[in-house]
């Protein structure tokens, strides 16, 4: 088990991811959260939840060039920089752009080498093929020794079934939750489904949305009990945006109570996605949006400012990831 003077005496059970050989906390730290396209918080304001973080024993920590958080994580993490996994992700089509994120990773975090770096949220077969030089980029640095493991986000159960198959990946790393919210093309059956291949081929997989953006908040041990009774899902990424939350999760991990001076200081309003009226119908956030929350109301159009319609979201298919936000010209979405 992975220990040094950064950890506090509790410490959250550690697995091996996969056949990566790399040890990681069953619980792993989401940074999206803290980032522009939610909380938006500064480096100084993040730092605290990440610092509990390793205090509590969590050696695991998520994040991608598209958040923003990478010096959130950095400062943090403090001089346990180097004693944690971290998995950060890119979009880039091209070998170039790739390069330049994993450099721009590298120098973030002030380390010489990544453990995990994903090609972002894989849509298909189709996209994985147009990524292709990406990968093998991923390749070439593991090759290398700069990063210790390739993997891929998915939304998709199709995409999970294209990266459980390819034999480049060694890492899955899927929306999965009891509701199946945030799977646009199917259940969360079909998505345990595609991790037992990913598991049969050897992948290692963590899973993002486990509260499926919030929806499953009020019931978060149910929730982290259904995805590690089926024995396939190595750790579950969970956003945390403060140090009660943090305390919050480890306890429910632990099989404790969670103490009622925690429980008070957590947030309990829950989180819902704004969209400010400024918005000016352009329709780039509907596209981005793969869960089918957002549409545009012509109704609300007004052509003295140039505006077509108003974007609307169904907060019931809305799973808090942000994407929308990144893509908005006007910066009028954001996740409150
Ligand atoms: S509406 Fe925005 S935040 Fe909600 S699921 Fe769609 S892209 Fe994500
Ligand atoms: S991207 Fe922004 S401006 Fe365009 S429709 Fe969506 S909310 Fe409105």
């Amino acid at each position: 088990m992975l220990k040094s003077l950064f950890f506090g005496d509790r410490t959250v059970k550690q697995v091996l991811l996969g056949k990566t050989g790399i040890q990681v906390s069953e619980l792993s730290f989401g940074s999206l959260i803290l980032g522009r396209l939610q909380a938006d918080l500064t480096e100084e304001e993040a730092a605290p939840a990440v610092a509990k973080a390793v205090e509590l024993g969590i050696n695991f920590f998520d994040t991608a060039q598209s958040y923003g958080t990478q010096k959130h994580l950095r400062l943090g993490l403090g001089r346990a920089v180097n004693d944690v996994v971290i998995a950060t992700k890119t979009h880039a089509r091209t070998r170039e752009d790739a390069q330049k994120a994993f450099e721009e990773s590298l120098k973030e975090f002030g380390r010489d080498y990544i453990d995990i770096y994903h090609c972002h949220l894989i849509e298909s077969s189709d996209d994985l093929a147009n990524r292709r030089e990406v990968l093998d980029f991923l390749m070439e640095l593991k090759e290398k020794g700069l990063i210790r493991a390739t993997g891929a986000s998915v939304h998709k159960v199709e995409a999970a079934n294209v990266v459980a198959a390819e034999p480049d990946f060694d890492i899955l790393f899927p929306v999965l939750n009891s509701q199946g919210l945030g799977i646009p093309d199917g259940s969360a059956e079909e998505m345990l489904q595609a991790c037992q291949l990913a598991k049969t081929n050897g992948k290692g997989i963590y899973a993002m949305k486990p509260l499926a953006g919030g929806h499953l908040r009020g019931s978060p041990k149910e929730a982290f009990k259904y995805l590690q009774a089926p024995g396939l899902v190595d750790s579950i990424c969970v956003g945390m945006k403060s140090p009660a939350e943090v305390e919050m999760n480890v306890s429910v991990f632990e099989g404790r109570e969670v103490p009622q001076e925690v429980l008070a200081q957590v947030e309990t309003v829950p989180r819902t996605l704004r969209i400010y009226n400024r918005c000016i119908g352009c329709g780039s956030c509907v596209e981005v949006c793969d869960q089918g929350a957002l549409s545009l109301d012509y109704s609300q159009a007004d052509e003295k400012r140039g505006k077509e319609a108003q974007s609307v979201v169904d907060v019931s298919r809305c799973i808090l990831c942000g994407y929308c936000a990144e893509v908005c010209p006007q910066f009028v979405i954001r996740v409150v």
